[in-house]
């Protein structure tokens, strides 16, 4: 609950302006909620109007893509940046293409990516964009009109010193492939201006693992640390089949856990004796089929319509990782009956405020997103050190870069929150370590 006056206010204005972006102020109230410690212990924050102007994007540009379809006729999309926060470096954030994009979408994951980049202490600043695009049932030819047309305007405000964007939902190897293409020809210029490149140019290994398999090494280090525990012989509930997923289930697997469910927008399928990655990823990443084809290829696997029932098989962890608000408090309740101790988050933000209630009032472990997925910007961090560099590491450099990461944030989140009285709590934690520096480089460089 909020009471602290100046933070109070802060919100009260954030509500008269973005009142139309319910995720935004979720993401908000979430972060301003845990910080009212922290500006009362700092008057300087409020004197330097901190927190008025970490609320307020630097820049908000949205544009027009207007793009021709195999049939030939003219589509118009809504394309987005938001150049949230460049105190710590430039602009970083992914671009999503889904068509429940929208501008307070897109102003929710840029605003948790302000903290979340902070997290990993590499210098990036929070950023974030997309589009209403939907790539379903689009050809390979307009999914790549449509790239092009979106970084043709896109390409104005990004560069590698100035913003950096990378992939999220329904951007991966192909779109950036596409995008980086693009930009190369309008700029006549050779850059990582983006992040998730394809190894042939200058990606760097271990990124389109890092977000999964750092999800497990955070998972792994918050078990260890708080419950002297591992993933030996859990059984591992995961949402999503895409990127995140994927990967969160290959880690899990190979630290002993028993990975039992995978899910997409129309459903989820349970398999009792652990799921088969090599076919949810011949399925996903073969040839972007449906989830529901493993429960017809896999004997004694089920397949049932409708994603939140993911949340109702029994499990140890449950691991979400498809999109935002994906379990809310009958979900939580649910979990908590079947036996779930602990909620680490791969998606960003999917765990409503009444859901993570849940969590809070059961004793669960909760990892939040902006801690828990760190890694996926960690080693995009990491490319972009390579490009400057140019040079690559192997993959058991930077997965070992990525683990150090991982294990830093628990780290920090858990001395955060015991310097501010919330000890054990990974949510307080994450947000106010993420916090602290951003505020004091924001206050140090004066106001702008
Ligand atoms: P992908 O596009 O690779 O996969 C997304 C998965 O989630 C798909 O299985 C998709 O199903 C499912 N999904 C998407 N929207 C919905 C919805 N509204 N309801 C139910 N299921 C849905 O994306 P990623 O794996 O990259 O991203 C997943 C989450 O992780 C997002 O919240 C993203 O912001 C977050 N994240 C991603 C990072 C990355 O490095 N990629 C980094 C940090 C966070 P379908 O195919 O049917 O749409």
């Amino acid at each position: 609950m909020l009471t602290n006056e100046y933070v109070k206010r802060v919100y009260d204005q954030v509500q008269k302006r973005d009142g139309d972006q319910p995720e935004f102020l979720q993401a908000v109230y979430e972060v301003l909620d845990t910080l009212q410690p922290v500006v009362a212990k700092h008057p300087e924050y409020e004197a330097n109007g901190v927190l008025e102007r970490l609320v307020e994007p630097e820049r908000v540009v949205k544009f027009r893509v207007a793009w021709v379809d195999d049939a030939g006729k003219v589509q118009v999309n809504r394309g987005y940046r938001v150049q949230f926060n460049s105190a710590i470096g430039p602009y970083k954030g992914g671009l999503r293409f889904h068509p429940t994009v929208n501008e307070g979408v897109i102003k929710f994951l840029g605003f948790e990516q302000i903290l979340k980049n902070s997290l990993t202490t590499l210098p990036m600043g929070g950023g974030k964009g997309g589009s209403d695009f939907d790539p379903k049932g689009k050809s390979d030819a307009e999914v790549m009109r449509f790239c092009q047309a979106f970084m043709t305007e896109l390409s104005r405000h990004i560069g590698q010193f100035t913003d950096v964007p990378a992939g999220d939902i329904n951007v991966g190897a192909r779109e950036i492939g596409y995008l980086f293409g693009q930009y190369k020809r309008i700029r006549d210029e050779y850059s990582g201006v983006l992040t998730g490149k394809g190894l042939e140019f200058g990606g760097s290994l271990a990124r389109t693992e890092a977000t999964g398999y750092g999800l497990c090494y955070y998972t792994a280090e918050a078990l260890r640390v708080l419950k002297n525990d591992s993933f030996e012989g859990k059984t591992v509930v995961i949402s999503g089949s895409g990127n995140v997923a994927i990967f969160a289930t290959e880690k899990a697997q190979e630290l002993g856990a028993k990975v039992v469910t995978a899910s997409d927008s129309n459903g989820y399928v349970y398999d009792p004796d652990g799921i088969k990655l090599d076919i949810v990823k011949d399925i996903k990443l073969g040839h972007r089929g449906r989830i529901k084809e493993y429960a017809e290829r896999v004997p004694g696997a089920e397949y049932h319509e409708g994603c939140s029932g993911v949340w109702t098989v029994p499990c140890d962890i449950a691991l979400p990782c498809a999109t935002q608000n994906e379990i809310d408090e009958a979900s939580a309740e649910a979990l908590v009956k079947n036996g779930c101790k602990v909620v680490c988050e791969g998606a960003n933000m999917p765990s409503t405020p009444e859901a993570i209630a849940v969590y809070q009032k059961n004793g669960l472990l909760y990892g939040p997103a902006k801690a828990a997925n760190a890694g996926g910007v960690a080693v995009s961090g990491l490319e972009m050190s390579q490009n400057s560099y140019r040079l690559s590491w192997t993959f058991e450099e930077t997965d070992a870069k990525l683990k150090s990461i991982m294990e830093s944030i628990v780290a920090e989140s858990l001395a955060a929150a015991k310097e501010y009285g919330e000890e054990g709590d990974l949510m307080a934690g994450a947000n106010i370590a993420g916090f602290v520096k951003v505020a004091n480089a924001m206050v140090a460089q004066g106001i702008l």
